[in-house]
């Protein structure tokens, strides 16, 4: 379920610090420690899944959650109306950092034509 390892099972279970917003049973969100616009979040699950390539049927509903916390989140943070992206970047080439799947969460300016 968790990979001792990883960084975001370690922040998830707060055996490192990180500024948690939003926690439930099955998911967390923090504040990015590089954040790449006024509000940046990231999303993630508890349990480990290296990306979206690790997704199966039985786990895809926490991709909804995800979508859903991010929606409430944004509409707390005041994001809502000006705009927002939620993006996860899989693998090499999208500059997939950390191996546990995320989503981030990024508003609160214009974020310009490229996806950071
Ligand atoms: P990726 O590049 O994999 O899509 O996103 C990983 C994100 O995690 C990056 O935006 C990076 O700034 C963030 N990050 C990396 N290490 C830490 C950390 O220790 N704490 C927090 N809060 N964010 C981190
Ligand atoms: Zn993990």
């Amino acid at each position: 379920m968790t990979d001792p390892e990883c960084l975001f099972c370690k922040i998830a279970e707060k055996r490192i610090p990180a500024s948690i917003v939003y926690e439930d049973a099955d998911l967390v969100a923090f504040k990015d420690i590089f954040p790449k616009a006024p509000v940046h979040l990231v999303l993630v699950p508890r349990t480990h899944l290296a990306s979206l390539e690790a997704l199966t049927p039985a786990t895809a509903p926490l991709v909804a959650r995800m979508a859903l916390a991010a929606a409430q989140l944004a509409r707390e943070l005041g994001i809502a109306e000006s705009g927002y992206r939620f993006l996860s970047n899989c693998g090499p080439d999208a500059g997939q950092t950390v191996a546990h799947l995320h989503f981030h969460l990024m508003g609160g300016a214009p974020l310009g034509e490229k996806i950071p």
